[in-house]
C-alpha cells in the first residue's frame, strides 16, 4: 500500500514529498490515518546524519496522533474511528528482560524505532509519522483521550515520556524542590509535568527572558544559571533535576545544586560532555543518571495522566510544506514549544 511521505534524501538535501510503501494489514496491525505528527529535535539530528547512521531516504516523526482506519483479524484492544497515537517505537523483540519488565526502549535486542530501523516485515527502513498513513502492531499503539486538545497531544509521545519516566523513575512527589533545565520542547513538558506531580518546579536556564514563560508553565521560581550569586543561594538544595540540554554543556555546576544523595538525570545531550569532577559527586553521593523515552506501558500511563491533568504540548502547527522552515526555527529555538504538522496539508 502506497501513501504520500515527507523525506530527506540525504544529509544535506531539503526534506521533500516522497511516495513510501506501508505494509499490508496483518492479523495483530492498526492501521491509522495520521491526523497530526510533532517536530523532534531528534527528527532533525536523524536528517542530518548528526549521529551517523541514518539510512536514506528517511522518513522522520515519532509523535503521530490519528484514527484508526482498520484493524487486523486478531486486534482487541482497538477499533474504527478511534483516537490514537505512536510514539518513539512501532516493534520490539518481546523476549529479553528489558521487553519481559515492559522497557521496550531498552529492547536487548534492539527495539524497532518508528524510523531509521530495519523494517521487520518489508525491509529497508522504518519510515515515520511525516506521512498520511502508518502500519503498527496494536503492542505499540496508544489510547488518545478525546478529551484534550488533539494536535497538541502529539508532542507527547516523545517530548512527554521522556521528561515523565524520569520523573516517576526518581519518585518525584508533592513537596520536592526539581529543577528543569532548559526550556524547549523537552523542558516546557518536564516543568508541566512536574508541577502536576505536586514538585515546586526551578526553571533553571542560561536566558532570563524565558523567566516570564517558564512561570506561566508552572516553575515556582526561574534560576539563571549564569548568575553565580543566585547559584551560590541555591547549592545543596535540588532534590532532582532534569537536565534537558540537547547539547554538550559543563554538568559541574549544575551538580552543585543537587542535595546529597540526589540525582541529575540527563535525557537531551547524546554527545561526549565536557569533563566532570569527581569532588562535585563524591562529596554528597550525588549521582548522574541519564533515560530514553519510556515504555509502551509508561506511555500509556503517561498519556492518561496527562488528560486527568489537563496537559498538553504549547503548540505552532504548520503545514507539511513548511518543514524545511521548522527544521531551522528549531535548531535557532525559535519555537514556542513544538511545531505539530497538520496532515491534512499532505495530500495523498
Ligand atoms: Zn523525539
Ligand atoms: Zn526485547
Amino acid at each position: 500500500m502506497k501513501t504520500a511521505a515527507y523525506a530527506a534524501q540525504s544529509a544535506e538535501s531539503e526534506l521533500e514529498p516522497i511516495e513510501i510503501e506501508r505494509r499490508q494489514l496483518g492479523d495483530n496491525d492498526v492501521h491509522i490515518d495520521i491526523e497530526y505528527c510533532g517536530v523532534c529535535h531528534s527528527d532533525i539530528h536523524t536528517a542530518h546524519n548528526d549521529w551517523g547512521g541514518t539510512v536514506y531516504p528517511v522518513v522522520p516523526g515519532h509523535e503521530i496522533i490519528g484514527r484508526v482506519k482498520a484493524v487486523g483479524d486478531k486486534v482487541s484492544n482497538f477499533k474504527q474511528g478511534q483516537l490514537v497515537g505512536v510514539g518513539c517505537m512501532v516493534d520490539s523483540c518481546q523476549t529479553c528482560s528489558a521487553c519481559d519488565d515492559d522497557l521496550e526502549q531498552y529492547c536487548e535486542n534492539g527495539a524497532t524505532m518508528t524510523y531509521g530501523s530495519e523494517d521487520p516485515v518489508l525491509g529497508g527502513p522504518t519510515h515515520g509519522g511525516y506521512s498520511n498513513q502508518i502500519v503498527v502492531d496494536e503492542k505499540f499503539v496508544l489510547n488518545v483521550s478525546e478529551k484534550l486538545d488533539t494536535k497538541a497531544v502529539a508532542p507527547l509521545l516523545c517530548a512527554g515520556i521522556t521528561t515523565y519516566s524520569p520523573l516517576r523513575q526518581w519518585n518525584v512527589k508533592k513537596g520536592d524542590k526539581v529543577g528543569v533545565v532548559g526550556l524547549g520542547g523537552l523542558g516546557h513538558m518536564g516543568v508541566k509535568l512536574a508541577n502536576a506531580m505536586g514538585a515546586e518546579v526551578v526553571m533553571i536556564t542560561t536566558s532570563p527572558e524565558k523567566g516570564k514563560d517558564a512561570k506561566r508553565l508552572g516553575a515556582k521560581e526561574v534560576l539563571v544559571s549564569k548568575d553565580e550569586d543566585a547559584m551560590k543561594q541555591h547549592m545543596g538544595s535540588f532534590d532532582f533535576i532534569l537536565n534537558t540540554v540537547p547539547v554538550p554543556h559543563d554538568l559541574n555546576p549544575y551538580v552543585g545544586l543537587l542535595k546529597r544523595d540526589a540525582t541529575m538525570v540527563l535525557v537531551g545531550a547524546l554527545e561526549p560532555l565536557p569533563d566532570l569532577h569527581g569532588a562535585g559527586l563524591i562529596l554528597g553521593r550525588k549521582r548522574i543518571a541519564g533515560s530514553l523515552i519510556g515504555g509502551i506501558k509508561e506511555t500509556q500511563e503517561m498519556l492518561d495522566f496527562c488528560a486527568e491533568h489537563d496537559i498538553v504540548s504549547d503548540v505552532e502547527m504548520i503545514d507539511m510544506q513548511d518543514i524545511n522552515t521548522a527544521f531551522k526555527r528549531v535548531m535557532d529555538s525559535d519555537v514556542k514549544y513544538r511545531f505539530v504538522i497538520d496532515m491534512k496539508s499532505l495530500k495523498s
